[in-house]
């Protein structure tokens, strides 16, 4: 067993983040804007990379990547220091974190966010969990393009809170098939009260006229079982399917010496503080909020930071985590922003962002972080219309460069329009295509 040892003089704070996802980045964020002098921070992650898994639905259309950061370096930037092991348990009386290795690390505040496993719910299905499922989905794309399947089923499982990624590959796939002239009969289940119902009356409404359009039928219902040619509801429909895709549920992860609450998650007050453990918060997936979202997890890991913050010293009165719900709907077409405040029915849905930087995940620092905003400006809501104006400027500019024969130049102006607009439109990305092949073609300067 060892202790980890960092290079400073004084008497700071010790901090642990584990994790290495949405909420220990935005973590890292806020504590180095908020307390570095006072804070001396080991980010405890097994993975080397921190991969971003909303955009992953993109993946099998081509029209974006899930982006990656480098944890090590990312820590580092952010006056961290990056310990590549899983944290094992908790020792709650001597206050450190073991490691997997049995490295032993003391802290004077621990914030747990190692977010929750994914399960596949309906074996046969098709389970989209991000990145490692795009190739997969790929393929189902292929299968569709070479017109081997008829019936496409999509069905959110019991249990899920955030069901946005499922609409997604289903709005896509019919645009997808449409351009191809592949004629596809879809079905979505869910057992939502109705599509997105938690982005309240407006986003739920545009999406189910969104989804109708598409010629996309939703069954509200919740699904029991899964056959070779179909799908069984709770209401004892049966619903014939070539294909069933299905979102994965979340199951909590199992920490020796965290608290559980009857379904397993850990149980937090509202700056993030683990009942019954002194210095320990948690922020994310693992927590028992209801809604699974990165800008959640973002969110909640702000008010820990905050309190952490307070905990070290520094000039800074924590906030309460009061969640506001951002989201944004990758659609085949233009994005759709939804967002709403507790209570705030019938919330709000645009064409146009509505907060920025308008990344999918909208965190106070990671948005900034995410989207390379050099003004590192934290996130804000904005009044509609600004910065789609800098969307098409880029694209006029990618265009103009083009037609010059610049095509490095039209290809940086690409990358602007993608950070602005998170996914550039069908066109730009055929025409990414073009020019990247025109630029490895080009003779070397
Ligand atoms: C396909 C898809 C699309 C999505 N779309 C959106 C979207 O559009 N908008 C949105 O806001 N959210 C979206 N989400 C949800 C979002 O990705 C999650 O809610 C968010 O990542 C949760 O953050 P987290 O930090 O709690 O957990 P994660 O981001 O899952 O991170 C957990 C981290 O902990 C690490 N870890 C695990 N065990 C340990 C351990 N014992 N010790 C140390 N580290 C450990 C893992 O390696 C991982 O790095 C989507 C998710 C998926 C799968």
């Amino acid at each position: 067993m060892s202790t980890v040892i960092h290079e400073s003089g004084g008497d700071p704070h010790e901090v642990v983040v584990a994790g290495g996802g949405v909420a220990a980045l935005e973590a890292l964020l806020a504590l180095h804007d908020l307390a570095r002098r006072r804070v001396r921070v080991t980010l405890l992650a097994p993975a080397e990379k921190y991969v971003h898994r909303p955009m992953a639905v993109a993946e099998p259309f081509g029209l974006a990547e899930a982006r990656t950061v480098d944890l090590h370096q990312f820590a580092s930037a952010h006056g961290a220091v990056h310990v590549r092991e899983a944290l094992a348990r908790i020792d709650d009386a001597t206050g450190e974190a073991v490691t997997s290795s049995g490295r032993r690390i003391p802290y004077d505040s621990l914030l747990v966010a190692i977010g929750a496993r994914a399960v596949e719910v309906l074996p046969g299905a098709l389970t989209f969990r991000g990145p490692p499922d795009s190739p997969a989905y790929a393929r189902l794309l292929d299968d569709i393009e070479a017109g081997a399947v008829g019936r496409l089923v999509f069905a959110v499982p019991p249990g899920v809170s955030w069901t946005l990624p499922l609409y997604e590959l289903a709005l896509m796939t019919a645009a997808r098939a449409s351009a191809l002239g592949r004629k596809l009969d879809m079905t979505l289940v869910t057992p939502e009260p109705a599509p997105l119902a938690i982005f309240g009356r407006r986003p739920s409404d545009t999406l189910t006229a969104l989804l109708r359009e598409s010629g996309i039928t939703v069954r509200l219902g919740s699904v029991e079982t899964m056959d070779g040619g179909g799908l069984l509801l709770g209401s004892g429909e049966w619903i014939a399917a070539d294909r069933v895709v299905a979102l994965p549920r979340l199951a909590p992860p199992e920490l020796p010496g965290l608290p559980r609450s009857a379904r397993g998650f850990v149980p937090v007050d509202e700056h993030g503080a683990v009942d019954g453990l002194d210095g320990v918060y948690a922020a994310g997936d693992l927590t028992w909020h209801p809604v699974k979202q990165g800008g959640m997890a973002a969110q909640q890991a702000d008010a820990a930071a905050q309190a952490i913050a307070g905990r070290a010293g520094a000039d800074v009165v924590p906030r309460p985590f009061r969640p506001v719900l951002r989201g944004v709907l990758l659609t085949g077409g233009a994005p759709r922003y939804m967002r709403r405040e507790r209570g705030g029915e019938p919330g709000e849905t645009s064409v146009n962002p509505m907060w920025w930087p308008s990344g999918k995940v909208a965190g106070r620092y990671l948005s900034s972080y995410l989207a390379d905003d050099e003004s590192a400006r934290p996130l804000h809501d904005v009044s509609e219309g600004g910065e789609l104006a800098a969307i098409e400027l880029a694209l006029e500019a990618a265009d103009a460069d083009a037609s010059w024969g610049d095509t490095a130049s039209a290809l940086r102006w690409l990358e602007v329009a993608e950070r602005l607009a998170i996914v550039l439109p069908a066109e730009y990305a055929a025409k990414r295509d073009v020019w990247l092949d025109a630029l490895a073609a080009a003779p070397a300067a």
